[in-house]
């Protein structure tokens, strides 16, 4: 595959009734198939079409989140949202075919059976009445994605991001920590409404099309489109229940070490993520040190995850800095017409810049090993198996984090184990909180705010708002995008760090095993379903009993 430079790569916009051409001949193609040969060859021609068609339309949405005040990137993700529904009708149209192909056998044999269980969830969880429900939600998630956007602080001196204030919660000096809080909220309170209303209208159309579905409620349609195909709503309510009872008591003890150690009694919401009196570490140098230093860490991991970095590099695949109407957050895609993977994230100079960076090239680098296989629905495994590559990357490249922290680099592993036990609490509640607002699509705002502070009070027990009276009023959710954009997209994490922290523990002993596995696990993409993925890392399930309080013991342990 030829390397291009990304910031100049523009392929021209698919058109319609150039696409639906292509479909057909696609289906011709497939009607027409006398033995699996054939109707083999028509596969390979429909995948051909989807990484094409797959790399712009993820290019739309890059472009967008690099600048969502750019109007011909807002055309184009507008253009895009409005063409999803329409390729998904393809798709499932195709698909079905595929499914009940008289070759069918032969073709499950020839391309693996995960392809063929993720097109029977796709055709029962969408039809095209959902067409125009779909552009609607994708326009409110955009709407939502411009407003925190365009957040705007004029903060010690300069003119701040959402993404520069959260570097605040980590300053050593109390007042800052608070003022920037309290900033931060203010601006949240101010846009209530607008993000109640938001809310409020993606909760209605997300149960109307599950109506539309058969479903009683979005819950069923939303394991659908997370394509959760070995475990279900009643599997993931018992992990939490295990997470309550195994995390939150330790979670509790962290807390009351952490103010200890600070002197501070009560612990505040803007002292949590400061854990020692000398304020976290930070990487000793800016953006364009981090890369150099990055390409010495990848290095250090071998395993072809160095020559994949200076590719990434090369081709101008990395947007990492923060900047005024940048989207906010962190993600990974495929671009698969370049056989390449795309970064976005919004370094603002804190520790969490580097985990970002290794969380991010774990995603890059399984799509990356993935970009061969058969078919583009194996280009990424379902999410919960996504966030191992991620998640497992940021512990395996502990042995680097001198390069980044210097003395402070022990004081940074410490930190980095300490926030992912205390994650577990905090994504569990966000899962839980989906839940409940499915359920009850009908609750009002101030009902979804009070089942939000049910959660803390279930998961996050310790937590003390004191005069932030905005997210203690239970609308902390506000700022969580994956519940506006992604729902039911949250568990993954728990699940998935319950795996890379049996990862961080093996690579403890045994590290060149370790570190073997993980790249068989890249390389196995999406071809199997996380149950297999997991079992074929040789990793515990989280859902198996006695998974969970294992795993953060060692850590706790090791803490
Ligand atoms: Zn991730």
């Amino acid at each position: 595959m030829t390397e291009v430079n990304f910031e100049s790569y523009a392929p021209p916009a698919p058109l319609r009734d150039d696409v639906a051409a292509e479909y057909q001949k696609v289906w011709d193609a497939l009607d027409a198939s006398a033995d699996e040969e054939s109707a083999a060859a028509g596969v390979e021609c429909w995948d051909a079409l989807r990484r094409q068609l797959g790399t712009w339309m993820s290019l739309a949405q890059i472009r967008f989140h690099q600048d969502t005040q750019n109007d011909v990137y807002r055309k184009n993700r507008d253009y895009a949202d409005q063409l999803q529904p329409y390729l998904t009708d393809l798709d499932v149209q195709t698909k079905r075919r595929l499914l009940d192909s008289p070759f069918r056998e032969g073709l499950e044999r020839r391309f693996g059976h995960q392809a063929f269980a993720l097109w029977r969830c796709d055709v029962a969880s969408f039809e095209p009445v959902l067409a125009d429900d779909l552009v609607r939600q994708a326009g409110l998630v955009a709407e939502y994605t411009e407003l925190i956007a365009g957040a705007r602080f004029e903060f010690r001196g300069r003119t701040q991001t959402l993404s520069d204030m959260a570097k605040y919660a980590e300053y050593p000096g109390r007042a800052v920590r608070h003022e920037a809080a309290t900033l931060r909220w203010n601006w949240f309170n101010e846009h209530v409404d607008e993000i109640d209303q938001l809310f409020d209208s993606l909760v209605g159309l997300r149960q109307s099309m599950a109506e539309k579905m058969g479903h009683k409620t979005f819950t069923s349609l939303g394991y659908e489109w997370m394509h959760r195909l070995d475990y279900g709503a009643e599997d993931v309510d018992s992990f939490r229940a295990q997470v309550r009872e195994h995390v939150v008591p330790l979670a509790m003890e962290i807390r009351r070490r952490q103010g200890e150690r600070l002197g501070i009694e009560p612990l505040m919401q803007w002292d949590e993520a400061i854990q020692d009196l000398s304020g976290n570490p930070r990487p000793q140098g800016d953006h364009d040190w981090m890369l150099e230093r990055a390409a010495e860490m990848f290095a250090d991991v071998g395993q072809g995850m160095d020559d994949f970095f200076q590719l990434m590099r090369r081709q101008r695949l990395l947007d990492l800095k923060s900047r005024p109407n940048k989207a906010s957050g962190g993600f990974c895609d495929m671009l698969p017409s370049l056989g390449m993977p795309f970064i976005f994230a919004n370094f603002n100079g804190a520790k969490h810049d580097v985990e970002v960076f290794t969380h991010e090239i774990g995603h890059a680098f399984q799509a990356y090993s993935s970009r061969d296989l058969a078919l583009i629905d194996y280009h990424f495994p379902t999410y919960e198996a996504c966030e191992i590559h991620s998640m497992g990357l940021e512990f395996l490249t502990w042995p680097s984090m001198e390069r980044f922290f210097g003395d402070d680099a022990d004081r940074f592993r410490r930190l980095h184990l300490t926030d992912s036990l205390l994650f577990i609490p905090y994504g569990t509640a966000v899962d839980h909180f989906q839940h409940l607002v499915y359920a009850n699509p009908t609750a009002s705002p101030a009902e979804r705010a009070e089942m939000w502070q049910e959660m803390e009070r279930l998961y996050l027990p310790t937590l003390k708002w004191g005069d932030l009276a905005f997210p203690a009023s239970g609308r902390r959710w506000q700022a969580q995008p994956h519940i506006f954009g992604s729902p039911f997209y949250y568990i993954d994490y728990v699940l998935a760090l319950t795996c890379a922290l049996q990862l961080w523990d093996s690579a403890q002993t045994n590290r060149a095993e370790t570190l073997k596995r993980y790249v068989a696990l890249c390389q196995l993409g999406g071809s199997q379903s996380f149950k297999q993925l997991v079992d074929a890392a040789g990793l515990a399930n989280p859902f198996e009993a006695g998974c969970l309080p294992r795993v953060v013991s060692r850590a706790e342990q090791s803490l």
